[in-house]
């Protein structure tokens, strides 16, 4: 299979950075390995020819062979990891190589599952098929809902067992990223107090990510003020579709702005702000309400790890990295707040609006409302239906909020519109989740098949995504998830 046949045109920017920020690893083949999934769409938009993918991808996807003009390595980076610095690095994925699209846009093609690298520490390198098809699925769905997110193109089984707390199918999920330089990439080199190193891969991800900022006069300052308002954006989306992403350690944090790293992450259902689905997060760092929080977090340590290159006296560096970081906040409730003044279809601001979402995001939690549901309520006038807590206050409430929408002059069929764009009538359900990963174990993929079509246009409110749409069954078992092992 030919470079020209399939589409592969890699060229590879990240092994030029000094070498301490990589190490040369080939995948390690596996014996009998089958493709799943392959991601056609997403395929074609990067420049691949589905055919041959189908017909001969899988010793691609298997890392059984590397396309000409690749050059896989593993990444070294750093990371917080609930709040504890560890030196870390790709210990089970492997950046086969950057992929130039027909659009001359660079994306990096990582196969995670492919084996021991230099980082694995005491790890087997390998990833199971449930926690593969599980991000393949929930990071699509991100994609769905217009979420910067990385992206999924194959998941092939390997034919070999991997051993967990039961034996399971190994499997290797193909990722692809605008990048995957982490704010623990940052740490990582700044950590070996490598000031040329840090400059370089700051250069380089600048080039790669703000190139706009290049000619800035301070543009480490503006690196890190860039990165603020993506995270910021990006952690607001999150609240406002109710993903919990799980493990928000600074290595999983991307400068890209994407969402990575799907582990133990989940939607919630009922509106509560305590929300953990991790079994490992047991004091709650990173809930679904303390998210924003911990976006603030880790950004400053990203700054922490510029400081050398925001002022050579350290005093003035430190200000001059509080001085931004402190923007983070209002950044953030801005992203937030206009995020929901459109899910209750408001166009204009007012100075009271925030008070009125505070009210019904408190309702919402008394009632144990579920939060999805709750605005498609909203957005087709269907809150009869609704079980709602204090009826007096939820019709007063009801009563402010259209008299809030009146003082705007848009329509009520432009409010219909808006609304409709901006709550997504369906989000993957952890019981749906589940199902499909069921039945995949079992080798039947039409269930997930079937799930990733619905979620593919979240707004598109269709009849088929009503009954996707359901609530789950009442449980005594709250949802656990666990670490992609
Ligand atoms: P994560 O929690 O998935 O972000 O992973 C944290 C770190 O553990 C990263 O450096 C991973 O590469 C590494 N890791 C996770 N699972 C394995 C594994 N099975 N073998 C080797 N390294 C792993
Ligand atoms: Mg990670």
């Amino acid at each position: 299979m030919t470079n020209r046949e399939v589409g592969w045109n890699f060229d590879n920017t990240y092994v030029q950075l000094p070498t301490e920020l990589f190490a040369k690893t080939n995948p390690t083949p596996v014996p009998d390995p089958e493709l799943v999934i392959l991601n056609k769409q997403l395929a074609e938009s990067l420049g691949l020819d589905v055919q041959s993918l189908l017909e001969e991808g899988v010793e691609f996807f298997a890392g059984n062979q590397t396309p000409n003009g690749s050059s896989p390595i593993a990444q070294a980076y750093a990371g917080h990891q609930f709040g504890h610095f560890t030196m870390l690095g790709d210990g089970r994925a492997v950046l086969i190589g950057e992929q130039i699209t027909p659009d001359g846009a660079r994306y990096d093609i990582q196969l995670k599952g492919a084996g021991r690298t230099p980082y694995s520490r005491g790890g087997d390198g390998r990833a199971a098929i449930g926690p593969m098809l599980r991000e393949y699925i929930i990071s699509e769905a991100m994609h769905g809902l217009r979420i910067p997110t990385t992206r999924s193109l194959a998941v092939v089984t390997t034919g070999e067992p991997i051993y967990r707390e039961t034996v399971l199918p190994g499997a290797i999920l193909t990722r692809v990223a605008s990048s995957h330089i982490r704010v623990g990439t940052f740490q990582f080199i700044a950590g070996l107090g490598k000031m040329d190193e840090l400059r370089k891969l700051a250069d380089y991800t600048i080039e790669r990510h703000y190139p706009d900022i290049m000619d800035e006069e301070h543009r480490y300052l503006a690196l890190l003020r860039e990165v603020i308002q993506r995270q910021a954006g990006l952690i607001a989306k999150w609240q406002l579709v109710g993903f919990v992403h799980g493990v928000m350690n600074t290595d999983n944090m991307a400068i890209s702005g994407e969402t990575i790293d799907y582990g133990p992450c989940a939607f919630i259902d009922t509106y509560d702000p305590k929300t953990v689905f991790s079994s490992i997060d047991t004091g709650g760092r990173y809930a679904y309400g303390n998210q924003p929080y911990i976006g603030g977090w880790n950004l400053a340590r990203f700054a922490e790890s510029l400081l050398p290159l925001l002022h050579e006296n350290e005093e003035e560096a430190l200000q001059l990295a509080q001085k931004e970081i402190t923007k983070y906040n209002g950044i953030y409730r801005e992203n937030w707040l206009n995020g929901m003044r459109a899910k209750l279809g408001l166009f204009n601001q007012e100075e009271a609006d925030n008070e009125l979402i505070e009210e019904f995001l408190e309702l919402m939690e008394q009632s144990q409302a579920d939060y999805t549901n709750m605005f498609i309520a909203l957005t087709f006038d269907q809150i009869d239906d609704l079980a709602i807590c204090s009826a007096d206050r939820f019709n007063n409430w009801h009563q402010k909020w259209k008299e809030r929408q009146k003082r705007q002059k848009e329509t009520a069929k432009d409010i219909k519109i808006l609304m409709m764009n901006s709550n997504p009538a369906v989000i993957p359900r952890n019981h749906r989740v589940e199902e499909a990963l069921g039945r995949a174990l079992e080798g039947d993929y039409s269930v997930m098949g079937k799930l990733l079509e619905v979620l593919k246009d979240p707004f598109a409110h269709s009849e088929e995504q009503a009954e996707y749409a359901k609530i789950p069954e009442p449980s005594n078992t709250p949802y656990r998830t666990f670490c992609g092992t």
